[in-house]
């Protein structure tokens, strides 16, 4: 049985072209996948908001090129220099500080936001989207992981459709499109493995970032290629999957595909499979949630098969990578566990890319704030801010204790 976490309309009810569109973490690496699909496609669609946080100057060129009426920055200074770049004659509105990315959200003019700010951040402004009823073009897997269950309640409210950008997710749901729900015995989310997949298990505790951030396939942001590495990314989609398509996480199954051409399987009780495959590259994903349900021609080389010759599959190395399993187990102990899971995978990461801590004691982290976690059925969005900001806060103190 799948209940998938918003409404699907017919493409007569969605907005017609070209709908306009709110990037939220423009300047990163999906931002700026989302600008190059928008760039090539004016007629499908027009950029109405853009924001960024820190890289004011990437800002403004993106600014400078799309013109839309609205940018927001982290904070005020940022803003004030944000306005000092920007071209002649050109005097968007510029809101600034994270009530701004919220504002941007719930804009009037704006029918498609596309949530990819990095982290538990992303939060209030794709809630906010949800809340208002918008396309929500979903990026930002923290988000799902921190309130899924109110994200799907506030869908329910507000008609807000929910168009998943994760590309494991949105084969998914390009494999589950037209077909029961009843029908679907498990999903399969494929991994690449990371860039340590083949290491020997003694040498992953003298693994660096530098090396982390080598992913075999992918070109990401630094914090999601390090959850790749540790395959805390696949144990956090294990948990995006399960919100977004009303699962338990043990039907929720995770193979290794060192290839990354099979984005995810369907699991029929038939028997069949049903997978969605392509080239490694988020802008097609990101289309097809832009323009749902069209799909856009795209500049992209399309696949030799013939040239690739294999495609392989094996069980991830659960013992070596413990990440996975920790996520599987937060899953079980409830929205308050994933909570805990995310907030201490954001500082150890951060510690890990700083070089204060190794490889190994991003899981030694989450594992210890895991078990120090006490349950919550159905903790409100306060709640739920209150407790990443103290998971933070002690686990913190562990890792500064421990060095
Ligand atoms: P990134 O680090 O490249 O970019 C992050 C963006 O968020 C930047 O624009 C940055 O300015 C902004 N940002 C950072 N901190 C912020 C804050 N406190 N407030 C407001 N904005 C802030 O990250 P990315 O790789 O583009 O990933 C973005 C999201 O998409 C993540 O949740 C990631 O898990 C998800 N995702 C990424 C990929 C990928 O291929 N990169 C694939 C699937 C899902
Ligand atoms: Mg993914």
């Amino acid at each position: 049985m799948i209940d998938y976490i918003s409404a699907l309309p017919g493409s007569l009810s969605l907005p017609p072209f070209p709908r306009r569109l709110c990037v939220l973490g423009s300047t990163g690496s999906i931002g700026e996948s989302t600008l190059a699909v928008a760039a090539d496609h004016p007629g499908q669609i027009t950029v109405t908001a853009l924001a960024g946080a820190r890289n004011v100057a990437r800002l403004a060129e993106q600014a400078a090129r799309f013109r839309p009426a609205y940018l927001a920055v982290l904070t005020e200074a940022g803003a004030s220099e944000l306005a000092g770049l920007l071209p002649k004659g050109y005097r968007p509105e510029i809101l600034h500080g994270p009530e701004a990315y919220v504002a941007l959200a719930e804009l009037s003019e704006v029918q498609v936001v596309l949530s990819a700010i990095v982290g538990a951040a992303g939060l209030p402004p794709t809630l906010a989207a949800a809340r208002c009823g918008k396309i929500l073009a979903l990026a930002n897997k923290e988000s799902l992981v921190l309130a899924g269950h109110l994200i799907r309640r506030a869908c329910r409210d507000s008609g807000a459709v929910v168009l998943p950008v994760d590309s494991e997710h949105n084969a998914l749901f390009q494999s589950l499109a037209g077909h029961c729900g009843d029908d679907v015995d498990h999903l399969v989310l494929t991994a690449s493995g990371g860039p340590f997949r083949d290491w020997p298990p003694a040498d992953l505790a003298r693994a660096s970032a530098a090396q982390a951030l080598k992913h075999p396939n992918w070109s990401m942001g630094a914090k999601i290629s390090i959850d790749s590495a540790t395959l805390m990314n696949k144990g956090l989609e294990v948990i995006e999957a399960c919100q977004l398509y009303g699962l338990s996480q043990e039907r929720v199954k995770v193979l290794v595909h060192p290839q990354s051409i099979v984005h995810s399987l369907a699991a029929y009780r038939d028997g069949s499979l049903l997978a969605q495959m392509g080239p490694a590259d988020m802008r097609i994903a990101i289309a097809y949630c832009l323009c749902y349900p069209a799909r856009l021609p795209l500049k992209i080389a399309p696949l030799d098969l013939a040239a690739l010759g294999q495609l392989t599959f094996r069980e991830p190395r659960t013992d070596d990578f413990p990440c996975l399993g920790l996520a599987r187990e937060a899953a079980d102990a409830g929205p308050a566990h994933c909570v805990a899971l995310n907030a201490a995978n954001e500082v150890a990461v951060d510690w890990f890319l700083k070089e204060r801590i190794g490889f190994c004691d991003i899981a030694r982290a989450v594992s210890w704030a895991l078990d120090r976690q006490q349950g919550l059925a159905d903790p409100d969005f306060m709640t739920i801010l209150e407790l990443d900001t103290a998971t933070r806060a002690a686990v913190t103190d562990y890792l500064t204790e421990g060095t």
